[in-house]
């Protein structure tokens, strides 16, 4: 089969698709005909090395697609089923090796790209929303790269939980797509003028407004986000895409008005079976149900995941990217 490798960690150069042999399902994991392939910046990271993982690796952790065969030991999945998965390393691959137990089914009404394209980001948009910071009607976010794969996701979740939602994105068209998706009041980081997302959000709410900020953009936006919180107000900082967060001084958040400060990964959110099948099940029933809209932004073919890599990396992409094998 066809699959997607890096040997050495680098920039998107270092991806390469290689031939190898077809894998088998051992006791308990499901062999699955991929269907498209979910590109997630977490994937960026394992390339580039900001997350270690041993070497060579093969790339992607999210799909969906047709169960082929089934391991030893595995009950309630069978040939033909339609799965879903956000945590199976190697999912850039025709064929990938999915645990039965971090397999979901996909409900019928739900396509396979779009399963593929909301399991990692509409698990983490859920959680964030929910669990984090369970937001509640009167509650004031600030979602970052709100036109993103998890941002466009988060938007319309902090929307179906009542909350009031400002959002930032980078160019006026993804400006737009955020505010269609349903963000209440969305901002660049930067004007024209000089002013940043900070002074736009006080010109709006006032000063120290914020019930919570999520902030998936990290470097680039997080002490600004800090200072926008009310007193006691929480800054869940959850992603790196401009950049790792610098050290904070726990006096900084005592100043700031008695600050909560989170660093939260989908992984501790999704602990175990009932947890995976609690979030996938009520994020994959949205979509069914018309709830939840999936913008797939982007189909590359799975020998392009070095573009789709820079694409996402150069901040050129909205909504989800898939790879198609
Ligand atoms: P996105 O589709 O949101 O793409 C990243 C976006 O970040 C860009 O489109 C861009 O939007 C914005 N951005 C701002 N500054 C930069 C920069 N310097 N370089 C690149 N992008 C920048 O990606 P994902 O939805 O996959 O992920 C969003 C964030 O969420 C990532 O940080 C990711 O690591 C994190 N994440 C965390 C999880 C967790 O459980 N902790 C789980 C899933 C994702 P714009 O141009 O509008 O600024």
């Amino acid at each position: 089969m066809f699959a997607i490798r890096v040997e050495q960690v680098g920039g998107p150069e270092v991806i390469e698709g290689v031939e190898v042999p077809d894998p088998e399902p051992s006791a308990g994991e499901l062999l699955v005909r991929v269907g498209a392939a979910g590109v997630n910046f977490i994937d960026t990271y394992q390339r580039s090395g900001l997350y270690p993982v041993p070497l060579p690796h093969h790339l992607g952790l999210e799909g969906a697609g047709t169960v082929v065969e089934v391991g030893e030991g595995v009950t309630g999945f069978a040939p033909g089923d339609r799965v879903a998965w956000a945590d199976a390393p190697g999912s850039y691959a025709e064929l990938a090796v999915v645990p039965a137990e971090r397999a979901v089914p996909v409900p019928d009404g739900v396509g396979v790209d779009e399963a593929a394209a909301v399991m990692l980001q509409g698990m983490t948009a859920h959680y964030l929303t929910h669990d984090t910071f369970p937001l509640a009607p009167g509650h004031r976010c600030l979602v970052h790269a709100g036109a993103g794969g998890v941002g466009l996701l988060l938007v319309q979740l902090a929307r179906m939980r009542g909350a009031e939602v400002f959002a930032t994105a980078g160019t006026e068209e993804k400006r737009e797509l955020a505010r269609s998706t349903g963000a209440h009041h969305v901002v660049p980081y930067l004007d024209s003028s000089g002013s940043d997302f900070g002074d736009a959000v006080e010109a709006i709410a006032g000063p120290h407004a914020l019930d919570v900020v999520y902030d998936g953009v990290g470097q680039q936006t997080f002490t600004r986000g800090l200072s926008l919180l009310r007193p006691r107000g929480t800054m869940v900082t959850f992603g790196n895409a401009s950049g790792p967060v610098e050290a904070v001084s726990p006096l900084a958040l005592s100043q700031g008005g008695s600050l909560y400060l989170t660093r939260p990964t989908l992984w501790h959110y999704v602990t175990d079976r009932p947890d995976l099948l609690r979030r996938a099940g009520d994020v994959l029933g949205w979509v069914r149900d018309g709830r939840l809209d999936v913008r797939i932004g982007g189909r590359l073919p799975l020998a392009e995941a070095a573009s789709a890599h820079r694409l996402l990396e150069g901040r050129r992409t909205t909504g989800k990217v898939l790879l198609a094998p």
